[in-house]
């Protein structure tokens, strides 16, 4: 069967401030005694900080894979607390196990057999299983999710399977306890993250047991129901369960050293960034840079933990930290981090003694809101004032827009510029730093490329100029010359 690929998405994780794991003399002092449950097969041990560490498909793509994780896990007794995805793809033409579980839940739908694509999976575990060495049956699970699919279940409820299943075989491997994830994520009726009721399951569940693997991506509805989180989800697990457990670090196991200054795909060989503070990391990601998925931060920022992204191939690697806001501001003279976004449209409209007119703006901002388009900037000048939007919200409204705008402001201009992209450059106290700006603009102006729109804007940690989409490449590539060299 010839499947089309599918983007990967990358995994994550951080470093310390202890919780206090029960040590023998505070288990006396609170009246444990070696006999007294604690729910579990608890091992004792005197190990006072926690790390929880998901592991993202590619590092659990296989037996070989798997057996990195271990090693990993095994390196260190702080890693109490183990989130794995579903097994990723083995090479490019792979698919994840993930994909193939939707796949056959699709064909279910639609009264087509799939058999086929069910035991592509099954022989993926099976192949998993026997290659670990391990006893574990999977075969009355199969059977179950087989029918399961077979009868209708829901689309959330197939695709958590792989998580599922692999939590089961890692939970075996490493002898820790397995929890199914769907006792301590809890969805409200609306489908939302509850977050109180699963905070409070995670910390009581699992700070009861020393060691604990958690399949990622799912959790249950107030019926009972599996629901998944959007995809690449299990990073929102990972960092439910650090927060729950009060960890010491968010550890994010992916198949990259750490996040990347600029994207690779047009900057040869960039740099990783090794500190990034979570509102950077924000930036980043909201221009279009592939990190975490953006949800899984902010169980951790809000319990100040930090997230370390790790590489399960290459274990020995720094990685990047994401760290909260408070570290102090290093004014380096460089950057953190450079992303892009292609396809935004830009209206500018040009009228004189426009600071002169009350309403003018909300005049303008309320055609785009009437048309139910947001807009991602608003640069403006003395007499001039442009909205920057992306081509995606405009769909086929723009000359509705024009003319509402022409019949609500009467610019004595208005200018559309299409096909312009937006290029950030993050670095905390950037913006502040002198020479900065000067460096930026003089590469690109050394580029021979034309700055559209500068947007500096009262963020302390950015600086988005708006270039030409066919000048989007080179200027990347230009400014990240002029900063790291
Ligand atoms: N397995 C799920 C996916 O492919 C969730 C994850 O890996 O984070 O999206």
């Amino acid at each position: 069967m010839k499947m089309a690929p599918i983007p990967d998405i990358y995994g994550l994780q951080p470093n310390s401030v202890g919780i206090p794991y029960l040590s023998g003399l505070l288990r006396a002092a609170l009246g444990f005694t070696s006999e007294t449950p604690t729910a579990g097969q608890v091992k004792e041990h005197s190990q006072i900080s926690i790390k929880a560490c998901k592991f993202g498909g590619t590092s659990l793509a296989d037996a070989a894979q798997i057996r990195k994780v271990q090693a990993i896990v095994e390196a260190d007794p702080e890693r109490c607390y183990v989130v794995p995805s579903a097994p990723g793809k083995r090479h490019d033409d792979d698919r994840k196990v993930t994909d193939l579980f939707y796949l056959c839940h699709n064909a279910a739908e639609q009264k087509v057999s799939f058999d086929e694509v069910f035991a592509l999976i099954t022989d993926r575990f099976s192949q998993i299983v026997a290659d670990l060495g391990l006893s574990i049956d999977l075969g009355p699970h199969l059977t179950k999710i087989q029918s399961q699919i077979a009868a209708g279940t829901s689309p959330d409820y197939a695709a958590s399977r792989g998580e599922y299943l692999n939590g089961l075989i890692i939970a075996e491997l490493l002898e820790f306890k397995f929890v199914d994830a769907a006792e301590i994520i809890f969805f409200d009726p609306r489908g939302r993250l509850a977050e109180t009721k699963t905070q409070e399951a995670i910390c009581q569940r699992l700070r009861s047991l020393e060691h604990a693997v958690v399949p990622g991506f799912y959790g249950s509805m107030p019926d009972g129901q599996i629901k998944t989180f959007s995809r690449g989800g299990s990073d929102i697990s990972g960092a439910l369960v650090a927060r729950g457990v009060n960890a010491v670090v968010y550890e994010n196991w992916t198949d990259v050293s750490g996040l990347l200054i600029a994207d690779p795909r047009i900057v040869d060989d960039p740099n990783s960034i090794d500190v990034i503070s979570y509102r950077e990391l924000r930036e980043l990601a909201y221009m279009g840079a592939s990190v975490l998925h953006e949800e899984a931060v902010f169980p951790v920022r809000q319990a100040d933990i930090p997230v370390r992204i790790l590489n399960t191939n290459r274990p020995g690697d720094p990685g990047t930290q994401i760290v909260p806001e408070a570290a102090p501001i290093a004014h380096t003279g460089s950057i953190t981090g450079i992303a892009g976004r292609k396809d935004f449209t830009v209206l500018a409209l040009e009228k004189a003694l426009m600071n002169t007119q009350v309403g003018f703006g909300r005049r303008l901002l309320s055609v785009l809101e009437s048309n139910q388009v947001s807009f991602e900037h608003m640069p403006s000048g003395i007499d001039t004032m442009s909205v920057v939007i992306a081509d995606v919200q405009l769909d086929n409204k723009l000359d509705r827009i024009l003319a509402q705008i022409r019949s609500e402001c009467e610019p004595d201009a208005l200018e559309v510029y299409p096909r312009m992209a937006l290029i950030a450059t993050v670095g905390r106290g950037m913006p502040r730093t002198p020479g900065i700006a000067a460096r930026l603009f003089g590469a690109l102006a050394d580029a021979k490329i034309n700055i559209r729109m500068i947007d500096q804007g009262s963020s302390e940690i950015n600086i988005i100029v708006g270039v030409e989409t066919s000048d989007f490449e080179r200027a990347m590539r230009a400014i990240y010359q002029a900063f790291v060299t």
